[in-house]
């Protein structure tokens, strides 16, 4: 009997979670009927935002139910096809799950080409990529000449959030976990400075990065670094409120005076992609015309094979990506 592995939540996190809250499961391969796709799943995203989904809390999404095959994107080989808009061969990606195969009545799924790596739609031409293109282009709004700064700056979302602005002519400062992930920010993604908020001179440091101060602020982690940043807003700042990553597995979220936001007349906006499909396909052409030129970099930790996920979701949410966090699995 042909199987498809699956991982499923087994139980929910109480504090962090580990992987031994998932369980990998064997069932048979579906029979696709009509109306229906089979998809051969060749890489699995892994997204901070998967941690919020293991509570049992009312959300902007439903929460992941327990027994069931978890939720995610996924890019992959169309294997089977009682659907007119899908052939067998064609290379789609679509939320999947944490699974090998995956079968689907088509919603959600759209169609790729191979002119770029398949695993960048899970990334830099997928969900990520689009998230860095609305907070800046729609929330901060650079004008040539301005200051943005951004956290989790090597990462899937913020990587793109500063090249963006570059080709803005913004002036970019990034903040990032260790030495390596700051020289890779600046060395290959051209922010013109990245600060490593570990090292223990990150406050000073950033004073003196930002002597002209913050005219925009994409935040994607919250926390200390985020309040060492509030103190040099300029007047009219922009702050587009992506991610709280800091506070994901259960540290209170933190808050700056709010005096501030008046006297320097800020604007804080909090946005969740997914809301703005009216967006995604010019981002998305956008995005991968600059890839296929090779004037949009970026980076992946691929770990390998289907048993690997949990695991990769916990270091994900402890920063042990370095970039896009993907499993392969064909
Ligand atoms: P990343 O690839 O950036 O990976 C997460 C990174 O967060 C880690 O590598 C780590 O980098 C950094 N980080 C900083 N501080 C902490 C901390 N205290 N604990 C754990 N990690 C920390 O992930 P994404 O690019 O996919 O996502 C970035 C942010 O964007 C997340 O907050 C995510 O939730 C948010 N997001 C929001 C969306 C929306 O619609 N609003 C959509 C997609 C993503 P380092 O080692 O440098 O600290």
């Amino acid at each position: 009997m042909p199987v498809n592995k699956q991982i499923v939540l087994d139980s929910r996190p109480t504090g962090k979670v580990s992987a031994a809250n998932f369980r990998l499961v064997e069932k048979e391969l579906p029979t696709t009927y009509d109306g229906y796709i089979l998809v051969r799943n060749h890489y699995l995203s892994l997204d901070p935002y998967m941690r919020g989904r293991l509570n049992d809390v009312k959300s902007y999404a439903r929460p992941q139910q327990v027994d069931e095959v978890m939720g995610g994107a996924t890019v992959g080989e169309v294997v089977e096809s009682h659907r007119a808009e899908f052939a067998v061969g064609d290379f789609v990606v679509g939320p999947g799950g944490w699974q090998q195969f995956s079968m689907a009545d088509g919603m959600g799924w759209r169609k790729v080409s191979r002119e770029i790596p398949l695993s960048a739609y899970l990334g830099v031409v997928g969900m990520p990529g689009v998230t860095a293109w609305y907070g800046l282009n729609e929330i901060i709004k650079p004008k040539a000449g301005e200051t943005v700064v951004v956290s989790a700056a090597s990462g899937a979302v913020g990587g793109v959030v500063g090249q963006l602005a570059k080709a803005k002519g913004a002036r970019v400062i990034g903040i990032a976990g260790g030495r390596e992930k700051c020289a890779y920010v600046r060395e290959e993604l051209g922010f013109d400075a990245c600060l490593d908020y570990k090292s223990g001179r990150f406050e000073g440091e950033l004073s003196v990065s930002l002597q002209d101060g913050i005219d925009g602020l994409f935040e994607n982690v919250g926390g200390e670094p985020f309040l060492q940043c509030v103190k040099h807003f300029n007047d009219f700042a922009r702050i587009a409120v992506c991610g709280l990553i800091a506070s994901y597995e259960g540290a209170p979220t933190i808050f700056p005076n709010m005096l501030m936001f008046i006297a320097r007349r800020i604007k804080m906006e909090g946005f969740i992609v997914g809301d703005h499909p009216d967006v995604w396909p010019k981002a998305l052409a956008e995005l991968g015309d600059l890839v296929g030129a090779g004037r949009l970099k970026y980076r992946e930790t691929v770990r390998q094979g289907l048993e690997a996920t949990p695991q990769a979701l916990v270091d994900l949410l402890h920063g042990g990506n370095f970039g896009k966090m993907l499993v392969k699995l064909v």
